[in-house]
């Protein structure tokens, strides 16, 4: 979501001729895009200010602007206690940022953090920089107020934009070689334009050009229609992968955390998923260490993986956040507790996807090519359209193509193979299940917990 807000921030600067650097020691102006779902997300923000403060100190001139949702729900603390920052911009507010900026460069600082009922920023053009693979916000803001969650403080009621502009969206980066899009919102199942619905959506997105591929997140699954489970299994190119989070297995604390729906509720509807949606891969979000969740409770969590065998999850340690319902529960489990139950939780889904990943051995799979593997040159890599990392030789294909590769062996987080053929430009819904790595899936267990 911010690197789809930091693209629509970079189209709105470059609107008014600026230019982006990648070296910060260029820059006249440092824009950073912020997170305040968990509070490391905020500390480390304070920690790169420290960074910045020196290229401030060499060339006052400089001007730094904090975005997003820590300006919304740290405004003044940010204005008053870091001389550093000149700019404070809310997430509903990017397009007073070239003024603001202006006014700070002739020594004016200036605060925009009003939340609006209606921005969707449908006419901006967000600058994509690099890829084949775009991301667009389909909605903003989220009206379901988990306990836990400082979104719908931060980013505000849900609106959607129309479909027409999506759809006009896809056709510009269809017609500019983009070959995948992932629709975007905190929760997409609520979709609606006033006129369609998320499934309508999804259909008409997918209908633009059969070799783009259609992924989406998230799902939220009290919202998770037939209708919109039974477009994901029509279309070839909408990917057979859906993220689900399920926050917790224990019935006791889904009421608490308000998730408005029951274990038993969320296990049927993996029933219907699965038994329409042919090959299709699952993830999930768990939250550990939720104020007094017992080891009956967390054990529910570690069953409902067990039993569920997702492809691959998100998985946090519990962060109380000032001014959500949750935070006036306490903070009762005390940290070891919970790291040991986020230790716990990720070392069984390690085991679980490794699993799935090596089920996949000697099978074939079907691999959209993004780039240069990080570890060498000579490899490609790219995702199944159950949202898998593969790593194979590059031989005589290109981004952008289509794969068929064969795995020769796996890891809890990729898959390797050998090419066996290029396809003919087109998703053919034939991958077969695969379980899901996500960026991180590499890093230690203590990167995660930190996290
Ligand atoms: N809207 C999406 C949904 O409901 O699934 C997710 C949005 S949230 C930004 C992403 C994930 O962060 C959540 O699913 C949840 O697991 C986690 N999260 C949110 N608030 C948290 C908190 N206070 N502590 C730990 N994890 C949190
Ligand atoms: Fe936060 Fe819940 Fe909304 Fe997701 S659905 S953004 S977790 S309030």
């Amino acid at each position: 979501m911010n690197v789809a807000d930091s693209e629509v921030v970079m189209g709105i600067m470059h609107s008014q001729g600026y230019r982006i650097t990648r070296q910060v020691s260029q820059a006249d102006v440092i824009l950073v895009n912020t997170c305040s779902v968990r509070e490391n997300a905020e500390q480390r923000i304070f920690g790169r200010l420290g960074h910045y403060r020196r290229y401030k100190h060499q060339n006052p001139g400089i001007v730094i602007g904090i975005l997003g949702c820590m300006a919304e729900r740290l405004r003044s603390k940010l204005m008053e206690e870091e001389s550093v920052v000149d700019v404070v911009v809310g997430p509903d507010e990017y397009r007073k940022l070239p003024g603001l900026v202006e006014s700070a460069a002739k020594g004016t600082r200036g605060i925009a953090v009003k939340l609006s009922r209606v921005e969707n920023y449908d006419d901006i053009v967000p600058l994509r920089t690099e890829g084949i693979c775009a991301w667009i916000s389909v909605m903003r803001g989220c009206d379901k107020f988990c306990t836990f969650c400082v979104v719908p403080f931060t980013r505000g009621r849900e609106r959607s934009r129309s479909v027409a502009n999506a759809v006009r969206e896809v056709g510009e980066l269809s017609a500019r070689g983009f070959k995948e899009v992932t629709l975007l919102g905190q929760n997409v199942n609520s979709y609606h334009d006033g006129e369609h619905d998320f499934a309508d959506l999804l259909a008409s997105v997918a209908g633009v050009d059969q070799s783009v591929r259609v992924r989406f997140t998230t799902s939220h699954p009290q919202d998770m229609s037939d209708k919109l489970i039974e477009t994901i299994a029509r279309y070839d190119n909408i990917c057979n992968y859906i993220h689900l989070p399920v926050q917790s297995g224990s019935d006791r604390i889904l009421g608490l955390m308000n998730r408005t729906y029951s274990s038993e509720h969320y296990r049927n509807l993996v029933k219907r998923i699965k038994s329409t949606v042919q090959n299709v891969s699952l993830s999930t979000d768990i939250i550990a260490g939720f104020p007094t969740e017992t080891e009956d409770d967390h054990r529910m969590t570690l069953n409902l993986l067990e039993e569920i065998r997702y492809d691959g999850a998100f998985m946090f340690k519990y962060s109380p956040r000032e001014n959500t319902p949750a935070f006036e529960m306490g903070n009762s489990i005390p940290d070891e507790v919970k790291v040991r139950r986020l230790n716990e939780i990720i070392e069984l889904q390690q085991r679980i996807s490794r699993e799935n990943n090596q089920a996949l051995v000697g099978r074939n799979v079907e691999v959209l090519i993004e780039g240069e593997s990080k570890k060498s040159k000579e490899a490609w890599t790219g995702r199944t359209d159950t949202n898998k990392v593969v790593v194979f030789p590059r031989e005589n294909t290109e981004v952008g193509d289509y794969v068929r590769v064969k795995v020769s062996s796996a890891t809890s987080a990729t898959l390797f193979g050998e090419p066996t053929n290029v396809l003919a430009g087109r998703p053919s819904g034939t991958t077969e299940r695969a379980a899901i790595v996500f960026p991180d899936s590499a890093q230690s267990v203590q990167d995660r917990i930190d996290r």
